[in-house]
């Protein structure tokens, strides 16, 4: 049995994704080792991370100001809306430099089988971007896997009765099925994108 604080660190750890109890605690036993210059940096990053970022309420991407600097930037094409699944796809699909729209951060995806619609996805906040009449067309990129399928195929109606004006296009094939757009390669993910369908 562990100290608490030591035990309260090791749940906390045990919460983030991917890391198991063994490495939650290999975690925490590290920063004991590391000494309180280390950790004092660590817990300032944290601080500044709940204290500084928020949502941008256009994009609903993590921001330090919002509107965030690609929402605010003129020369950004407003009437290309690009759909992503995590924070994490946009700087995936950024990266590229082939992509000059905007984006719309949808924060995570339906299930299949499940009717319910997740409070926590930004849906209602798409569609009512998509109702603006500079909104030309939107890209579906959610990852090419069974829950990105499924949420595309949904977004895809709700958006034509929204919009019928309103073109709806995807990533062109070429991404292998199953995987995730964060690691897919710039050149891969540029062409997808550039052929959408
Ligand atoms: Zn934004």
């Amino acid at each position: 049995m562990y100290s608490k604080p030591i035990d309260e660190l090791i749940q906390a750890f045990s919460r983030l994704p991917s890391v198991g109890e063994r490495t939650a605690e290999r975690f925490v036993f590290y920063l004991l080792k590391s000494g309180k210059k280390d950790v004092a940096e660590m817990t300032l990053s944290l601080k500044n991370l709940i204290e500084e970022i928020k949502s941008c309420e256009v994009c609903w991407d993590f921001t330090d100001e919002s509107p965030c600097s690609i929402c605010a930037d003129e020369k950004r094409d407003k009437s290309t809306i690009c759909i992503v699944q995590e924070p994490q796809n946009l700087q995936a699909i950024e990266k590229t430099g082939d992509y000059n729209g905007l984006y719309h951060v949808l924060r995570g995806t339906l299930k299949p089988g499940h009717d319910l619609v997740p409070r926590y996805l930004k849906i209602n906040e798409l569609l009512s971007r998509v109702k603006k009449p500079e909104t030309k067309e939107v890209i579906l990129a959610l990852n090419p896997d069974l829950n990105g399928e499924t949420t595309m195929m949904f977004l895809e109606k709700r958006i034509k009765d929204t919009n019928p004006q309103v073109k709806v296009s995807r990533l062109a094939r070429g991404l292998a099925m199953g995987s995730d757009l964060q690691y897919a390669d710039e050149i891969t993910l540029g062409s997808a994108l550039k052929n959408r369908i």
